[in-house]
């Protein structure tokens, strides 16, 4: 086992955080602020449920069940109630992707996301089911197939041609988000179709409001409906178009320095405004976009490596992203020039202290996932003695910032394990090097009071997810995991 003790510090850490060194926690600190994240997500989880429950009593409450005497009055209710849930779950996935703070906060993006996409097949179905019962029960009633009643509809009802184009536009985004269908296409061109949910959407609404009676102007029912349907657009407008622009003029990054930290692995020093507002994000990202030719419409997701630094008054500083190539746009990063102006959206995502549950913490990261948790590690509150990193690579040249890291973990009283080697190809679930891994090692080896830490995994998928499975066999509760993931 290669334990923490290497010998120097080598150059030592080049960034320093905006303010100072990390405070001493006090004992129990962070089962409050868990407690209060868990209430938040609670509160979500009902609210998002209860909305769903109120777009069918919407139509309860205005007698839809009379109608359900035969079977072309049964099929057309049970259109409508679909057509209804479909909708609300739309309006809810849209809130799910907005970046909206508070959800964010509660869950984290990547979580956020997921239940967003958990939500796509539901919703489609329950679109297509509304489209074909309310055709199959209107051609019932008139003597028609459920062909000729979907032409019907389209050539004689205002705003129905515009609710079958909105119809085909989300069979478009659910099928290219199918994650099948979605490694066949660069992430620009799944991008680009989802920007298409929102033509479904707006394409959808008029005839909500203009055929049937639910809606009709002056109903309670169709005060709710807009209210939700507009609440919505705003905290799309807001949080997706101007926080990012207002964050963007506010912090006026530019770029300062790219220097090497290893073969295909640049640090990207950037300065800029007000950064002191920035302090304390450590390891969360933000969605860059460095405003060169052929680069300002890459939208790139990378994590602080540092705390911000301030270097002057009003918060003038400078902040840092480590980048590795792994894919055509982020190789293009290597060459950046100084003085590119960029463009920032954030901060997102959990990985920060604002997910600590337990006083103690673990970091284990491999690859460039290290350098988030170098961030991290600079500020998440703890005593000396209570944070354990773990940090794998193939080599030492592959523990990125190691040395920034090892600097970090003596000043703060904090044990550093270097795993380093190749992996054991006849064990494709361990997360060790191969020699560590046929010694027998296990997680609790390295951190015995593993199960009462909040532990913190950024790396390649596969590898972190053998790790997380190690610390759930550990004794880590699910709540104690936080996981960043780099993928799309
Ligand atoms: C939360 C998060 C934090 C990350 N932090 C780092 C980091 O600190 N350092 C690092 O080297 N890598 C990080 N990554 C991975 C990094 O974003 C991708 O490797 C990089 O964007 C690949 O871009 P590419 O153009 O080279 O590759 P391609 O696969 O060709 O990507 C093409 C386009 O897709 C965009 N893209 C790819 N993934 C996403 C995504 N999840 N969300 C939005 N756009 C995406 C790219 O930015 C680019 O515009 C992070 C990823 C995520 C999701």
């Amino acid at each position: 086992m290669n334990t923490q003790l290497l010998p120097s510090p080598g150059t030592g850490a080049q960034m320093r955080p905006a303010q100072g060194p990390a405070p001493v926690p006090e004992a129990g600190r962070f089962a409050g602020q868990h407690r209060r994240r868990l209430l938040r997500a609670d509160v979500l989880t009902v609210t998002a449920w209860s909305s769903l429950a109120a777009s069918v009593a919407l139509w309860l409450a205005d007698g839809g069940l009379t109608a359900v005497s035969s079977p072309a009055g049964m099929a057309t209710a049970l259109g409508i109630a679909a057509g209804l849930a479909g909708m609300d779950l739309v309006l809810l996935m849209l809130l799910l992707a907005a970046r909206i703070p508070f959800i964010d906060g509660a869950v984290g993006h990547d979580r956020a996301l997921e239940f967003h996409r958990k939500l796509g097949k539901p919703s489609l179905y329950l679109l297509l089911a509304h489209g074909l019962l309310i055709a199959v029960g209107y051609g019932m009633a008139e003597g028609l197939d459920p062909v000729s009643e979907a032409v019907a509809l389209w050539v004689l009802v205002p705003d129905m041609w515009l609710a079958f184009i909105s119809l085909a536009l989300f069979i478009a985004v659910v099928v290219t988000s199918l994650v099948a269908v979605r490694r066949r296409f660069p992430y620009e061109f799944w991008y680009v179709v989802h920007l298409l949910t929102y033509a479904a959407v707006l394409t959808s609404l008029p005839h909500q409001f203009s055929v049937g009676g639910l809606f009709a102007v002056g109903t309670w029912q169709r005060w709710y409906w807009l209210a939700i349907c507009i609440a919505t657009g705003a905290a799309l407008l807001y949080c997706r178009i101007i926080q990012p622009v207002r964050a963007t003029f506010r912090h006026q990054l530019t770029v300062e320095r790219v220097t090497s930290v290893a073969p295909g692995v640049v640090n990207i020093e950037m300065s800029g405004l007000q950064l002191n507002s920035l302090s304390g994000n450590g390891g969360r990202f933000f969605i860059w976009r460095f405003l060169a030719p052929g680069l300002w419409w890459h939208p790139h997701p990378f994590s602080l490596s540092a705390e911000p630094v301030r270097t002057g008054p009003d918060g003038h500083g400078r902040l840092r992203i480590t980048v590795r190539d792994l894919g055509r746009g982020s190789a293009q990063l290597l060459r950046l020039r100084r003085g590119t102006k960029v463009a920032v959206e954030g901060p997102y995502g959990l990985f920060s202290s604002a997910a600590r549950s337990k006083d103690h913490v673990v970091m284990i990261g491999a690859g460039i996932g290290i350098t988030p948790l170098r961030a991290l590690l600079e500020t998440t509150p703890f005593t000396p003695g209570q944070a354990t990193v773990l940090l794998r690579g193939h080599s030492n040249q592959e523990l990125y910032l190691g040395e920034e890291i090892l600097e970090l973990c003596r000043q703060r009283g904090a044990t550093l394990f270097h795993l380093t080697g190749g992996r054991d190809p006849g064990s494709p679930d361990s997360w060790l090097p191969a020699a560590e891994h046929r010694a027998g090692y296990a997680m609790a080896d390295y951190v015995p009071d593993i199960a009462h830490a909040d532990v913190y995994v950024c790396g390649p998928s596969r590898w972190a997810g053998n790790v997380l499975d190690a610390a759930r066999a550990a004794g880590v509760h699910e709540d104690q995991l936080h996981h960043e993931r780099f993928d799309w």
